[in-house]
């Protein structure tokens, strides 16, 4: 009889493969955190045997959503700043704030954010901060893979004295995380309009000489644009073109503006992931991402939330469904962007982003990333189809069971890794003052 760790059971899994399989009355064998089989409960019960096996009842398994862009510890400045424009809230808002950051509240947030996440089934998330140890530190207690990178300015931060120093972390986090599975490094200029030529040359020889992606923002807001054609003449994404940024792996946060030669550049690239952010792009009226059209010339598309003072939930089922509503309004076409595409996004997409193809589908040799749906919730009676209720019915509050290359990391209500109570105690003692 062959030996596995965990055998689930639920009464549907949707495994995201190549077919989009649903399954009904499943099981999933996982085995050192990978899936070693998977399909109808009949002809895995009895056969495999498992150290855990575990009947989880009505219940819809599907891969673990992936966050594809956020700011993990900005879970401090959640409802700190709303109500702005991109530019004036950074300004203004975020960046005096962030000016007083330390590595344990950008720890202590971060936890907070992964719990957010981890209860709302996201399993992977890229993430850009000040502090990035700390980021790490905090996804290996809350057990959430983290694809990060230590965020780059032109200017001094509360975390770094020069970009140079930034760098260096980032090189410090790739030889640190090297044996660490859920851990991966990526290099990530925050954006054109706080760098400069000098320091996007200098990302990409890094990403090019660890072989690492890259991570930033992105044409996200015609001001960015106006000002971008100001400097250097030409758009945010034809500058970053011009020096040779989008030759290698890229996530591209945002992209909001994007006229038709941009376009031609991304595809010509074939190596950019675009992250849509409809929650952020929206609130802030930044605009909205070509992403249909973007789809339609072949590019990667992921979703993400980005973080908390621009959404202000890290909840991937809310921003599947912003996404979903938010381009049939655009197009005045009620087939825009259909649940499955946008499921893909959150899935899929997101490993592409990550560059981690052996994640967002649930099949034998991927990792047992994945997260269950309690069907019985009212809002989830009847189901006559799983798609169109993880994007148009799910809040994520349904979530009962989310785990990590095989490990529970939330069981009903419940923390695996850490006390959540605690770490509620530990933020109620730090006090933000407008
Ligand atoms: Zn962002």
């Amino acid at each position: 009889m062959p030996q596995c760790t965990t055998l689930l059971h639920a009464k549907k899994i949707l495994t995201q493969d190549p077919r989009r399989s649903l399954l009904e009355d499943a099981s999933l064998a996982i085995s050192k955190g990978r899936i070693v089989a998977i399909g109808p409960r009949c002809e895995l019960s009895g056969v495999w045997q498992a150290a855990d096996e575990r009947d989880l009842g009505n219940v819809l398994i599907l891969p673990g959503l992936i966050n594809a862009h956020t700011h993990a510890a900005m879970t401090l400045l959640r409802g700190f700043a709303d109500d702005l424009p991109l530019l004036d809230w950074l300004n203004q808002k975020i960046f005096p704030r962030e000016a007083a950051l330390t590595p344990e509240l950008v720890e202590l947030f971060s936890l907070l954010g992964f719990a957010e996440m981890l209860a709302t089934g996201t399993t992977s998330c890229l993430d850009m901060y000040l502090f990035e140890k700390a980021v790490f530190a905090a996804a290996k207690r809350a057990g959430i893979r983290l694809s990060a990178g230590e965020v780059v300015f032109a200017f001094a931060s509360a975390a770094c004295a020069n970009w140079q120093e930034a760098l260096a972390i980032t090189e410090e986090l790739a030889e640190s995380t090297a044996c660490e599975s859920r851990l991966e490094v990526m290099v990530s200029p925050h954006s054109v309009y706080t760098t400069n030529p000098q320091i996007l040359t200098s990302c990409l020889d890094l990403a090019q000489k660890l072989d690492l992606p890259l991570h930033l923002h992105l044409s996200e807001s015609p001001q960015e644009v106006a000002q971008c054609q100001k400097m250097h003449g030409q758009s945010p994404i034809a500058y970053c073109a011009s020096l040779g940024l989008l030759t290698q792996p890229v996530a591209l946060a945002h992209v909001v503006v994007c006229s038709e030669h941009d376009l031609s550049l991304l595809k010509a690239a074939r190596q950019a992931t675009i992250l849509h952010c409809p929650g952020s792009n929206m609130k802030l009226a930044s605009g909205a991402a070509r992403i249909p059209q973007m789809q339609q010339n072949g590019l990667f598309t992921a979703l993400g939330t980005d973080g908390a003072a621009s959404n202000n939930q890290l909840n991937m089922f809310l921003e599947m469904n912003r996404a979903a509503l938010l381009h049939k309004l655009i197009a005045n076409d009620p087939e825009t962007l259909p649940a499955g595409t946008v499921l893909d996004m959150a899935t899929l997409g997101g490993a592409r982003a990550l560059q981690k193809p052996d994640l967002g589908s649930l099949e034998v040799g991927k990792w047992a990333d994945l997260t269950a749906l309690d069907l019985s919730a009212p809002n989830l009676v009847p189901c006559y189809a799983p798609i169109s209720h993880l994007v148009y019915a799910a809040t994520g509050h349904e979530v009962v069971l989310t785990m990590v290359e095989g490990e529970i990391l939330y069981d009903h209500g419940r923390f695996t890794r850490f006390d959540y109570e605690a770490l509620c105690r530990e933020i109620a003692k730090v006090t933000v003052t407008s």
